[in-house]
C-alpha cells in the first residue's frame, strides 16, 4: 500500500504520542488507534505510549523503528512549544543522567466506589504526613506527601478515575505507581477493571492493596482469583502482583504497603534534575474568591521557586507564594513536590504542563506559540469513533469491539440494559462496557470516554452543561434514550453494520398558490404563506384536492424579483419547484426539512 513509497525507517522518543507516531509515520491517527486496538490497548489520540509500544506498532505496519537521539539540547522555544503541545511527557530525556538524582514517587489511588479510597489516603495522610512546622492547617491541595524512614512519597489525593483520566485524556502523565484498591467483601468490579485497563494503557505498575480484611465476610482468596482473572496474578500464586492485605478503616498493613510502594519506586528508578527550572504538571486549580487563581502544580522536573516565571497552557504569571498541603509556605519545591501556587492570572486545567521560563520575552514568544500550534491541532483533531463508522473504522479487524459508557436513572435498569447488551453481537463483534453507572452524564465520563474512544449511551439521563460542551469540541458521541429495546436496537444494528441514521420529516411551513407564471419552460408558483415559513433548501409536498401530487426539491424561492433564503407567514413569493411544472391556482404546498431523529 501506500506504505512501500515510504522511507521505511523512522526513529521515535522514548515516548511519544498517538499523534506523534503517527505524524512520524504519515498514516492516520486513526489507524495507528486501529492497530493500538489490535493489540488490546485502548488507547486516544493525545495518549502517550512507549518506545517498545511504538516499535510494535510500528513494524506491525511495515516500518523499522529506531530510538530517537535528542540532538544536542538547544532550548529554542519552538522545540520546547513542540515538547508541550504535543503534550507528552518526557521530563527528563535531553537530561545528562549525571545531574538526575532519584525522586519520591508519585502515588495514586484507584478502585471501585466504596472499596475504601478516600479512607485509605485519610489513613495514610494522618499517619504519615510530613511534619511541618506547627500552625499550618491541613488543607486539601490535591496531594500531599508522606515520610516513611527516611523516604517520601507523593499521594495524589482526588481519589478514583476522574482525575487519573482527565490527564491521560489531555496526554499528561503524573502518576509512577498505581494502588488499586479491591474490597475483600465484593472483589473484583466493573471500575475495579476499568482502573486496570487504565493503570495498563499508561503503563504504570500496579500494587493491589486488598481492603476491609477485618470485615467478617473478607475473602483475600476469592479478591486473588478475581485478579488473577484478570492477569494480575498474586505473587504468592506464583505471579508478579504485589497484594497487600490492608483495613484503611483501622490502620492494618498501611506501613507494608507504604513500603511495597517504595520498592516499586526503586525498581522504577524514578529519576529528576533538582537543579533546573521547574517543569511539571496542574493536579487542579481553582479561583478562589481571596486569592484570586489558586493551582496545585506537582514539580515534576527541576525545582520550583517563589517568584518564578511560570507558563501554564496559553498563559503566564509569576509565582507569589507557594504552600503545600498544610498551608506552610514555602520557598522552593523540588521534584515530586506537590504545591499550591498563587499569582497565575487565570484558572488552568488539571493535566496542564507548566514550566519556569526565564523571561517575559519568552513567556510571550512561547505562549503565542503555543496558541497557534493549539489551534492548529484542534483543527486536525478528530474522534475517531461514532455510531455510524464504527464498523468502518474496525475494518479488518478480527474482533470488533464497540467500547461503551452506560449512564442510567436508577440501579433497576441498569441489568436489563447491560444483560441485553452483553448477548448482542457474535465472536468477531462485541459490546464492551467500560463503565456503567447511575446518574446524569457528567464530565468525567466524557473525558473517560475520550480517554477510551468509547460512546456514552444514556438511558432516562441527561448530559450535564459541561459535559455536552466538552462532548461538543472533543466530538464524543453521546445518545440518549427512553425506550430500551430502541437503545438495544441500534447497538444490535451498529455491531451487525447495519446501522443506519433514520431521518424524519419536519413541517414548516404552508403556502397556498394564488396564481401561475411562466419563465422560459419553468413554471413559478405565485404563493402565499399561510403558516410557518418556507426556506429556499427545504423540500415542498404538492397537494391538489386533498391529494398529494408530487414531492420535490425547491428550485427557486423569489420575492418579486430577488432570490432570498427564507419567507415568512403572511408574505407572498415565488416558488419554483424542481423538474415539476404541473403547478396549479389552488394548490396547497407544503413545506418540510428532512431530519436525523437518531
Ligand atoms: P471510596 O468510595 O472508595 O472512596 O470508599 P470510602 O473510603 O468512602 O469507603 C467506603 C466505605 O467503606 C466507608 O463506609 C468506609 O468507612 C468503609 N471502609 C473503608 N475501608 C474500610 C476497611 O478497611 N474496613 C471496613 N470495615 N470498612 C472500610
Amino acid at each position: 500500500m501506500t506504505a512501500e513509497i515510504k522511507d521505511k525507517t523512522i526513529e521515535v522518543p522514548p515516548q511519544l504520542t498517538v499523534r506523534d507516531l503517527a505524524t512520524a509515520l504519515d498514516v492516520s491517527p486513526i489507524n495507528i488507534i486501529k492497530q493500538l486496538m489490535n493489540d488490546g490497548i485502548m488507547a486516544s489520540i493525545n495518549q502517550t505510549i512507549d518506545f517498545d509500544t511504538a516499535a510494535i506498532v510500528g513494524e506491525e505496519m511495515g516500518f523499522e523503528v529506531v530510538p530517537f537521539k535528542e540532538p544536542e539540547a538547544e532550548e529554542t522555544v519552538a522545540a520546547k512549544t513542540e515538547e508541550m503541545v504535543s503534550l507528552r511527557q518526557s521530563f527528563i530525556a535531553d537530561e545528562d543522567p549525571a545531574n538526575l538524582v532519584l525522586r519520591p514517587p508519585v502515588v495514586t489511588v484507584l478502585g471501585h466506589v466504596d472499596h475504601g479510597k478516600t479512607t485509605l489516603l485519610d489513613t495514610i495522610r494522618h499517619a504519615s504526613v510530613v511534619k511541618g512546622e506547627a500552625g499550618g492547617i491541613t488543607q486539601h491541595i490535591g496531594a500531599y506527601q508522606v515520610q516513611v524512614d527516611d523516604r517520601l512519597i507523593t499521594f495524589l489525593d482526588t481519589p478514583g478515575h476522574a482525575a487519573f483520566t482527565a490527564m491521560r485524556a489531555r496526554g499528561a502523565m503524573l502518576t509512577d505507581i498505581v494502588v488499586l484498591l479491591v474490597a475483600a467483601d465484593d472483589g473484583v468490579m466493573p471500575q475495579t477493571k476499568e482502573a486496570i485497563g487504565h493503570a495498563r494503557a499508561a503503563g504504570v505498575p500496579i500494587i493491589v492493596a486488598i481492603n476491609k480484611i477485618d470485615k467478617a465476610n473478607a475473602n483475600i482468596e476469592k479478591v486473588k482469583q478475581d485478579l488473577a482473572n484478570q492477569n494480575l496474578v498474586p505473587e504468592d500464586w506464583g505471579g508478579d502482583t504485589v497484594c497487600v492485605p490492608i483495613s484503611a478503616l483501622n490502620n492494618e498493613g498501611i506501613d507494608e504497603l507504604l513500603d511495597n510502594v517504595l520498592l516499586a519506586a526503586d525498581v522504577a528508578e524514578l529519576k529528576a534534575n533538582p537543579n533546573r527550572p521547574a517543569q511539571g504538571s496542574v493536579v487542579e486549580a481553582k479561583m478562589d474568591d481571596k486569592r484570586g487563581s489558586t493551582a496545585t502544580l506537582l514539580v515534576q522536573n527541576g525545582a520550583l521557586k517563589q517568584g518564578d516565571l511560570l507558563v501554564v497552557d496559553t498563559f503566564y504569571g509569576r509565582v507569589r507564594a507557594m504552600f503545600d498541603g498544610q498551608g506552610q509556605r514555602l520557598k522552593k519545591a523540588g521534584p515530586s513536590m506537590a504545591v499550591s501556587v498563587l499569582g497565575l492570572p487565570d484558572v488552568p486545567a488539571a493535566g496542564d504542563m507548566f514550566e519556569v521560563v526565564k523571561n517575559k520575552k519568552t513567556a510571550e514568544a512561547l505562549v503565542s506559540q503555543r496558541k497557534a500550534a493549539f489551534e492548529a491541532t484542534r483543527q486536525t483533531a478528530r474522534r475517531p469513533v461514532s455510531l455510524e463508522d464504527f464498523l468502518s473504522l474496525l475494518e479488518g479487524e478480527a474482533v470488533k469491539e464497540l467500547n461503551l459508557i452506560i449512564k442510567v436513572d436508577v440501579d433497576g435498569s441498569l441489568e436489563p440494559i447491560i444483560n441485553s447488551l452483553k448477548n448482542l453481537g457474535d465472536d468477531q463483534h462485541k459490546v464492551k462496557i467500560i463503565l456503567q453507572n447511575t446518574g446524569n452524564i457528567s464530565e468525567s465520563d466524557i473525558t473517560l470516554a475520550l480517554a477510551s474512544n468509547a460512546i456514552v449511551v444514556g438511558f432516562n439521563v441527561q448530559v450535564d452543561g459541561p459535559a455536552s460542551r466538552i462532548a461538543e469540541t472533543e466530538k464524543i458521541e453521546v445518545r440518549l434514550y427512553k425506550v430500551i429495546y430502541k437503545l438495544i436496537e441500534d447497538i444490535e444494528l451498529a455491531l451487525k453494520g447495519l446501522y443506519e441514521p433514520v431521518y424524519e420529516d419536519r413541517v414548516i411551513g404552508h403556502a397556498t398558490v394564488r396564481a401561475i407564471f411562466k419563465a422560459g419552460k419553468k413554471v413559478v408558483a405565485g404563493s402565499y404563506i399561510t403558516a410557518g415559513k418556507v426556506t429556499r433548501d427545504a423540500r415542498i409536498r404538492v397537494v391538489r384536492n386533498r391529494r398529494l401530487i408530487h414531492t420535490g426539491k425547491i428550485g427557486s424561492l423569489r420575492r418579486f424579483t430577488e432570490d432570498v433564503a427564507e419567507v415568512a407567514t403572511g408574505y407572498e413569493c415565488g416558488i419554483g419547484i424542481e423538474n415539476f411544472n404541473n403547478l396549479a391556482e389552488g394548490d396547497i404546498l407544503e413545506a418540510f426539512v428532512v431530519e436525523r431523529i437518531n
